[in-house]
């Protein structure tokens, strides 16, 4: 897409941080101090705040039909309790969860969503066909990752055998997917096969050759668990990360979610192949699974985001919350009050997240030339807090006033613009409860 000088601006005006921003088509042309030019379309927004838009590196879109099961669970007996009845997911299902759930991003103040899509219905895939037009009816920008499991129960894996699928049909299923929907502006897709206990070597062998012929990503679950930990040790007689060198996957067109137990020069060695992390704390918190080490993650160079995962883990579905989550968590780990700081937080938000997926050159700063993705945050309610960082990142939760992708406004004064929410919401209760029995 291209701007010229005749193109119209977009002014938002009056911001309490960081100033003024200008926007030419898709893209930041000025920030600070704007100086008014004719022909400006001119927003106010007094005192609020405007941060980039959020990136969320991790989630589960889906989930959104099985909220508030296995509430004591850890994460092999959740997913225990939870394979069947995904197992009855179909098509629509999927198509209703994620209306919702994206939905409920972009008015957390997210512009771009990663969904870590591994079920498919009967063999059915155009459950990603109906992911991307769900994201196309919001407006928000969307890393379709391909999911997939090829190992079931019968085989050593976790999952019961009528929840994955075989290697061959995963492949061809992959390759249309990008033919059909890759676009690499609101559309990219992930080769992301699901984790080290449902999946065999073949797939993540083949899934990073695919990957790697098309200059995509490769995403996975990686030492979510201890439990992960010990399968990996019985199985393959290494740890994870060793495994995941094995399978070809250190490199830097990688992330992973989770990232919480690895050691001291396994974080070393993916920091030095530029491997990302997707950070999960309310999920981790619920499960029991860990705190991630993101403070040595990123001392080692390690590209570390923040991801809601799915809200079958974490119920918020929001990725505004997990600022604060991430600096609470990292604060609890290191036991220093100084360690991680608000600014912190939102850059694992934005930039962060934007390096894990590759479009940190595009995405992810509020800089002239970076794509007009941003979020603007209602200011009034924090006004007496002298650092307005502070304010957003320990106060209140809150929704943006304005969202915008690519230069386009996705929410306005609060509403969704491309859809009826609260009607998204009711469909997917009353499919969700067709589940329950
Ligand atoms: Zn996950």
């Amino acid at each position: 897409m291209t701007s010229s000088t005749i193109s119209p601006r977009t002014v938002l005006r009056g911001a309490r941080w960081p100033g003024d921003i200008a926007i030419i088509g898709d893209q930041i042309v000025a920030s600070g101090n704007v100086a008014p030019q004719p022909g400006d379309e001119v927003i106010r927004v007094d005192g609020d705040i405007i941060t980039a838009g959020l990136v969320n590196t991790h989630h589960h879109l889906y989930q959104w039909m099985t909220r508030g099961r296995a509430v004591g669970c850890d994460l092999f007996g959740w997913l225990v309790e939870l394979y069947p009845i995904w197992g009855r997911l179909t098509v629509e299902d999927v198509r209703a969860a994620a209306l919702v759930g994206l939905g409920e991003l972009a008015i957390s103040g997210c512009t771009s969503a990663s969904d870590h899509h591994y079920l498919v219905p009967h063999g059915d895939d155009t459950v990603f066909d109906t992911i991307v037009e769900a994201a196309t009816t919001v407006g928000i920008r969307l890393h379709l990752n391909r999911g997939s499991m090829d190992l079931g129960e019968s085989q050593g894996g976790l999952p019961p055998d009528h929840v994955v699928e075989d290697l061959d049909s995963i492949m061809a299923s992959t390759e249309r997917i990008i033919t059909q929907h890759h676009d690499g502006y609101m559309v990219h897709v992930v080769v992301a096969p699901c984790s080290p206990f449902s999946v065999s070597s073949e797939l993540m062998e083949a899934s990073a050759a695919l990957a790697r012929q098309h200059e995509l990503r490769l995403h996975t679950h990686l030492c979510e668990t201890v439990d992960e930990q010990t399968h990996c040790l019985e199985r393959f007689g290494r740890r994870p990360v060793e495994q995941l060198a094995e399978w070809g996957w250190v490199d830097h067109d990688v992330w992973l979610a989770h990232g919480i137990w690895i050691n001291d020069p396994e974080i070393a060695q993916l920091g030095t192949a530029g491997v990302g992390v997707a950070h999960c704390p309310s999920s981790n918190a619920r499960l029991a699974a860990g705190i991630c080490r993101v403070t040595d993650l990123e001392a080692a160079g390690v590209p570390v985001g923040l991801g809601v995962d799915g809200v079958a883990s974490n119920e918020v579905g929001g990725l505004f919350p997990e600022l604060r989550q991430s600096l609470y968590a990292a604060r609890l780990r290191t036991e220093s009050a100084d360690a991680f700081m608000p600014a912190d937080a939102l850059r694992l938000g934005t930039s962060g997240g934007a390096s894990c997926l590759g479009v940190a050159d595009k995405l992810g700063t509020l800089q002239p030339g970076m794509l007009a993705d941003l979020a603007v945050w209602p200011g009034e309610d924090i006004a007496d807090i002298a650092d307005p960082l502070t304010g957003l990142v320990l106060g209140p939760d809150r929704q943006v006033r304005h969202l915008y992708v690519a230069g386009q406004p996705v929410v306005q004064d609060g509403q969704l613009l491309g859809y009826d929410l609260t009607e998204a919401h009711a469909d997917l209760a009353r499919k969700s409860r067709r589940l329950w029995a």
